[in-house]
């Protein structure tokens, strides 16, 4: 029963898309690009349980940045390092991907390896103006694979 529902769902992988398995931006735990890493902004990072924090510019559809919470291993929260010294020494890169990427698609890019996050972007053509790219949210490499085996894998 298990292996048939891993098969089902490993065949629609080339159906669905990310639009179907992304966090919504609203959902997603981001930090402000002049964060100061002072003690009180840390911990709420490290409590917040993330591996991969979007670092964001003004407003929260505007992701510049991914931040790694293991980048914080030598920051002193004593020295309220600005949060830019550390990801300008880091300089992450960012992957954006269309929010109609089909599944199987995502996989193989992030089985490529270059990061397991990627920021999932749409183009709006509604309204008067010009077509632009709106942030919709995050796809991880977890999001495709509880696609496959069609349930929750709950986080440590
Ligand atoms: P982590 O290693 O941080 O637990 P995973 O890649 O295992 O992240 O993803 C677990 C789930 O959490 C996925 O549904 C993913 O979309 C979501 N997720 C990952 N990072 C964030 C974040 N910063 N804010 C909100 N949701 C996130």
């Amino acid at each position: 029963k298990e292996e048939l529902n891993i098969i089902q769902g490993a065949l629609e992988l080339r159906t669905k898309t990310v639009d179907d398995v992304l966090t919504p931006l609203s959902d997603c735990y981001m930090v402000c690009s002049d964060a100061t890493l002072d003690f009180c902004t840390m911990s709420d990072m490290m409590q917040s349980g993330f591996t991969r924090i979007p670092v964001y510019e003004n407003e929260r559809s505007n992701i510049v940045d991914i931040l790694f919470v293991k980048d914080l291993a030598f920051v002193d929260p004593d020295d309220c390092t600005p949060l830019k010294t550390i990801t300008q020494f880091y300089k992450h890169p960012m992957h954006c991907v269309f929010n109609d990427t089909k599944l199987d698609v995502m996989l193989e890019e992030f089985k490529r390896g270059k990061s397991h996050l990627a920021v999932v972007q749409r183009v709006n053509s509604e309204g008067d103006g010009d077509p632009f790219y709106e942030v919709m949210g995050i796809v991880t490499l977890e999001d495709v694979i509880e696609e496959i085996i069609k349930s929750e894998i709950v986080d440590e």
